[in-house]
C-alpha cells in the first residue's frame, strides 16, 4: 500500500507528519505523493479539501483519511494519538470507506466553456451590484433572482458557507443539493424563494442571466473572469470522493462538537 501525506507547508505539523512516517514504516506502508492508494490530508476541512483537488483525476483509485491536531472538522475525526490505531487498521483493510459525488458545474461563457467540480459548493457572486439570474430546476423556471450571489451546495458542503448564510445542515447520507441565496432583495417590486431549497439530487440547478462583474468560485477557487459568463449548470458528478471515517463516526456528534457545545 503507498500513502501521500499531503498538508498546507506554512501550516506544517513536523511531530503528527513524522509519527504518520513512523507508523507507514512498520507495518511496509510506502510513502509516495506520486501515485498513492490512500492520501492521508494532516490539518482542517480547508485542508481536506486542497487535498482533493491535488488528486482530483485520480478520485476513483483514492482514498482520503483527515488526520488533525486539536480541533475538529467535518472531514476528519482521527487524532494526533490515533495515528499507530489508523495506520495498522489502513494496513489490514479494516477502515470504513464512504464515497460522496462532487457536484459538477459546466459554466458557459461568451466564447469558451470550462468544467469545475466541488466537494462543498460551487457558487456565483458580484460585490458591485446587483446580480440577476433566472434559476432553472431541470427544465422548470424558478425564479429570477435578484442579489449578490446564489450558491449550491452539496451535502458535506451544507456545513460550511451555505450554514452561514442560514442554510440549513443536511445529513450526507441522504442524496440531495440545497440552492441558498446570498442577500437575495425581498420587496414590493423584486421577490425570490428567500430561503434555502433542498432537492432531490439528481436534478440539475441552471442560473442564467446577466452576471457582468461576477465570479464564479467553487470550494477555495475561482474561474479568472476574462470572458463574459452566460450560463452555469449544476448537477452531481460521477466523480465521487471516497472517505475514511472512524468505525463510530457519528454526524449529529459531529454538528454537536463543531455547533452547538
Ligand atoms: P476558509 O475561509 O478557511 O473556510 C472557512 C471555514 O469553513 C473554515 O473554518 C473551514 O474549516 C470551514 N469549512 C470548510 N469546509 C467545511 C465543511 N464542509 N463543513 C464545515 N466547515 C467547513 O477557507 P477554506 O478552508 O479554503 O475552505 C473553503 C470553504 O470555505 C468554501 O468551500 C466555503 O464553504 C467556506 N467559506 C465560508 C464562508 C463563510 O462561512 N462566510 C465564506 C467563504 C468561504 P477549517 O478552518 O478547518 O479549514
Ligand atoms: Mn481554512
Amino acid at each position: 500500500m503507498k500513502i501521500a501525506i499531503f498538508y498546507k507547508k506554512e501550516k506544517e505539523d513536523k511531530e503528527l507528519i513524522n509519527s504518520i512516517k513512523q507508523e507507514a514504516e512498520k507495518h511496509q506502508i510506502i510513502i509516495d505523493n506520486e501515485n498513492p492508494d490512500v492520501v492521508i490530508s494532516v490539518g482542517g476541512d480547508g485542508t481536506f479539501l486542497r487535498a482533493v483537488h491535488q488528486y482530483i483525476d485520480y478520485l476513483d483509485k483514492v482514498v482520503f483519511i483527515g488526520v488533525n491536531n486539536g480541533s475538529l472538522g467535518f472531514f476528519y475525526d482521527f487524532f494526533k494519538e490515533e495515528v499507530p490505531e489508523l495506520l495498522s487498521s489502513l494496513a489490514k483493510k479494516e477502515l470504513v470507506v464512504k464515497e460522496y459525488p462532487l457536484l459538477q458545474g459546466d459554466v458557459i461563457f461568451k466564447n469558451s466553456q470550462k468544467r469545475i467540480y466541488a466537494v462543498n459548493e460551487i457558487r456565483v457572486e458580484c460585490p458591485f451590484h446587483t446580480l440577476i439570474s433566472d434559476v432553472f430546476i431541470n427544465d422548470e423556471k424558478l425564479e429570477v433572482y435578484r442579489g449578490n450571489g446564489l450558491i449550491v451546495s452539496t451535502t458535506l458542503g451544507s456545513s460550511a458557507y451555505n450554514k452561514s448564510l442560514g442554510g440549513a445542515l443536511i445529513d450526507p447520507d441522504l442524496f440531495a443539493l440545497e440552492l441558498t441565496e446570498v442577500a437575495g432583495i425581498q420587496n414590493n417590486v423584486y421577490r425570490s424563494l428567500d430561503s434555502s431549497l433542498v432537492i432531490d439530487g439528481h436534478k440539475q440547478i441552471t442560473f442564467t442571466g446577466s452576471f457582468k462583474d461576477s465570479i464564479v468560485v467553487y470550494d477555495y477557487l475561482n474561474i479568472p473572469q476574462d470572458d463574459e459568463l452566460k450560463e452555469i449548470k449544476l448537477h452531481y458528478s460521477e466523480k465521487k470522493v471516497k472517505i475514511i471515517y472512524r468505525q463510530d463516526h457519528s454526524y449529529v456528534q459531529r454538528i454537536r462538537k463543531s455547533f452547538v457545545l
